[in-house]
């Protein structure tokens, strides 16, 4: 890579900021493209924040990815913040446009396409999501803009899944439930698409799983983990032995960073490449 005073600049505000692997993707991703660009990692203290966001504009960067756990409290110091960011309550990619700073979120859109690179249509249908987290508002927002008919979230605490519920009421229906409830399994019998947007599974802890009682799904239910450590997870690997189409959490990774990209370049990024840096990158972290 071969920087000048002239090289755009780009970055990722978080704390810790530990294994990211957004530098790796984006810096191969721009080395392909021929664009004169490089991804910084940018380590910020949440106390600190005000300042980083100050420093983006003097210092003359295109944009910024925002990451935990700065997602929510970064809108306070946005100049716009996009619809897309709006519905999932918080901002991940960062545009300076004119000196004014816009917040977008990427990961709504991200996880469609995910899903539309493994053949998996959503309009009309049904989901089930385990988890009531950031991510399950991520997935819900982006299932809503694809016309998704109906989402049912399961958590371990019915609450945190009626808190997600109401934030999307009269955008689509959003119904929360005790994973261990019977509503829960009348759900799963229904579904097209079953979601994992809990840690389960996440290395090192690879052994567990979301408990989806898999006798009740129908056989042309596709399967997504947002987990992308590792790349297969339990979750990913019993629904492709049990013949469930299925799509891993690195395929949400890249597409919400390539619409990163977008935003940054008005280019189109090398998806391939993104995905070759992720999986080398996570295979050095799972070695050490
Ligand atoms: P979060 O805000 O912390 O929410 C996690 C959800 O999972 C909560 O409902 C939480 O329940 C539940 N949960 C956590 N640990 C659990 C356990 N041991 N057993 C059962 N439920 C558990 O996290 P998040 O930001 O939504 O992220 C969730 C997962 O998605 C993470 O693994 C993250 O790496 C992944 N993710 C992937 C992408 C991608 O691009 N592929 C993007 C975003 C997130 P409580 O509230 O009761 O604790």
């Amino acid at each position: 890579m071969h920087i000048t005073a002239k090289t755009k600049k780009v970055g990722l505000l978080g704390w810790p900021l530990g294994h990211s692997l957004s530098p790796a993707m984006h810096n191969a991703a721009f080395a392909v493209s021929g664009l004169d660009y490089v991804y910084l990692p940018l380590s910020t203290p949440p106390d600190l924040l005000p300042q980083a966001v100050a420093g983006i504009k003097a210092l003359g960067f295109v944009g910024v990815n925002v990451t935990i756990p700065h997602k929510v409290t970064i809108m306070d110091y946005l100049d716009e913040v996009d619809t897309s960011a709006k519905l999932v309550g918080a901002v991940n990619t960062i545009v300076v446009k004119e000196e004014r700073l816009i917040g977008y979120n990427t990961d709504a859109d991200g996880y469609i396409r995910s899903l539309e690179q493994a053949g998996i249509a959503v309009a009309g249908k049904s989901a089930v999501i385990f988890g009531a987290g950031g991510a399950a508002r991520a997935v819900i927002a982006g299932l809503a803009s694809a016309n998704i008919a109906s989402v049912t979230i399961g958590a371990r605490d019915q609450s945190k899944a009626d808190g997600i519920a109401q934030l999307f009421a009269g955008t689509v229906p959003v119904n929360g439930v005790a994973w261990d409830s019977n509503a829960f399994a009348a759900a799963l019998s229904q579904t097209n698409l079953v979601v994992n947007a809990t840690p389960l599974g996440m290395y090192p802890a690879i052994a567990s799983q979301p408990s989806v009682h898999w006798d009740l799904l129908q056989q042309s239910v596709a399967i997504s983990d947002l987990v992308y450590n590792p790349p297969i997870t339990g979750f990913i690997a019993e629904g492709t032995r049990r013949g469930h189409t299925v799509v891993g959490g690195a395929g949400m990774l890249i597409e919400q960073g390539a619409l990163a990209f977008e935003l940054w370049t008005g280019c189109k990024a090398d998806t391939q490449v993104m995905r070759q840096a992720l999986l080398a990158g996570l295979e050095a972290i799972n070695k050490n």
